[in-house]
């Protein structure tokens, strides 16, 4: 993909930032997706595809000023998780926080199973549950950013 694209991609989506409604879009995580949909697009025909139509849909975005309208925000989540499940699966890439979110949630059913059966008091189990959780999935997501993999 040439740089011009990516970088007039890049100032649609800065000026789109500054419009009403651009926090439901997650625009830096669009940023992101731009980034590595153009760094896979000469290996990847379908991240070449998805770079074009992404390239139209932020145009469209970007043609609404301040009109977003509620279609537009699901039209726009809707590509994003596709393009995500897309990176996900076949680039082998992770969102930003996803093993923190993941073992979080392990972490509090681990904690409340634990302090039942071990003091008879969920809420003893808890932190302790969450704590471990936060050790693990932080340690993973360090991983995984140290290793380039995070989306
Ligand atoms: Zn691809």
């Amino acid at each position: 993909m040439e740089a011009q694209r990516v970088d007039r991609l890049q100032a649609i989506i800065e000026e789109l930032a500054n419009t009403k409604g651009a926090k439901k879009l997650a625009l830096e995580q669009t940023a992101r997706i731009i980034h590595r949909l153009d760094s896979f697009s000469s290996e990847c025909k379908e991240c070449n595809q998805f770079f074009i139509q992404l390239e139209e849909h932020i145009a469209q975005l970007a043609g609404r000023g301040d009109q977003l309208t509620k279609h537009d925000v699901k039209e726009h989540t809707q590509l994003i998780n596709h393009l995500t499940s897309h990176l996900k699966e076949r680039h082998n890439l992770v969102p930003k926080g996803y093993y923190i979110g993941m073992y979080m949630a392990f972490g509090v059913s681990f904690g409340l199973l634990f302090g039942m059966l071990l003091f008879d008091n969920i809420a003893l189990g808890l932190p302790i549950g969450m704590g471990i959780g936060l050790a693990m999935g932080s340690g993973m997501d360090e991983k995984v950013k140290k290793e380039g993999r995070v989306l």
